[in-house]
């Protein structure tokens, strides 16, 4: 943290001496602990009855972080977070409250935060929360995956789609990317994009699109269609902007220079 004292041991020239307190020079024990603001904040959280002497405060914060329980480590936080807040307050603001007013405000934060995240856990359905889907996933051990993308580009007469298949490795099989002339919607390209990728599984050509995707699916019971974010789909992306001509098909054996680094990212832990 960029407190005075050590910025100074940096050679940056700042005063050294405590903004709160002007009575010490400002290093992480004196502000946080020893600081009659700092001892005013944690009188008022009343959560140290337990610390004998300020010296001893870096190992009372450790032997909390090994064993206090979830409220109470907020708790501890959120005064840690409210000290040096106002310490800023001070520096930049010249603004100087009071330890209580100072706790007030944090505890407020603090119970906006547990209210949003209540929110958030009661509202939102798992397969929704974004951070589970924004990285691809590998099939089941043993199985194999495509992943299939459509790119369709504003005052172009064609659309590409890339698609790449994969193991639970992560390993790459085999790419293909295709161009097929106009598509009425995002969502015709890409639902085209699923059935030639089940073509690829069965080799199978039936119907209007939508209607032998369903028919492949309900043929192919080890199949399953899910929607994926770009983040977790970047191989058969880059796969479908892959330069090729209107009704041709490249197919690839090993990966194109262009998906390389995202096979690896994919891949990684
Ligand atoms: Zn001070």
């Amino acid at each position: 943290m960029p407190i005075r004292w050590r910025l100074r041991s940096r050679g940056i020239i700042v005063p050294i001496t405590c903004p709160m307190c002007n009575n010490d020079v400002e290093h992480m024990l004196h502000l946080f602990f020893d600081c009659n603001f700092a001892a005013d904040c944690w009188a008022h959280a009343n959560i140290m009855q337990d610390m004998t002497e300020v010296e001893a405060a870096p190992s009372w914060l450790l032997d909390k972080l090994a064993t206090a329980s979830v409220e109470e480590l907020e708790k501890i936080s959120m005064v840690l977070w409210g000290i040096w807040n106002w310490r800023n307050r001070k520096v930049w603001d010249n603004k100087s409250v009071t330890g209580a007013f100072a706790m007030d405000e944090s505890f407020k934060t603090l119970t906006t935060w547990r209210e949003a995240r209540k929110i958030v856990k009661s509202t939102v359905p798992v397969s929704q929360r974004t951070e589970e889907c924004s990285k691809w996933r590998p099939p089941e051990q043993g199985g194999f995956k495509i992943n299939v993308d459509a790119s369709v580009m504003p005052g172009v007469n064609s659309f590409s789609i890339g698609m790449v298949l994969r193991g639970h490795d992560g390993v790459f099989v085999a790419g293909k990317t295709s161009r097929f002339s106009v598509a009425d919607s995002v969502f015709e390209a890409e639902s085209i994009g699923v059935r030639e990728a089940l073509k690829e599984v069965n080799y199978l050509e039936v119907g209007e699109v939508i209607d032998s995707c369903c028919n492949m699916l309900n043929k192919l019971r080890y199949a399953s269609v899910c929607f994926v974010r770009k983040s977790a789909n970047r191989v058969a992306h880059s796969l479908a902007r892959y330069p090729c001509l209107v009704h041709c098909h490249v197919c690839f054996s090993s990966p194109p220079d262009c998906v390389v680094e995202a096979i690896m990212y994919d891949a990684s832990p």
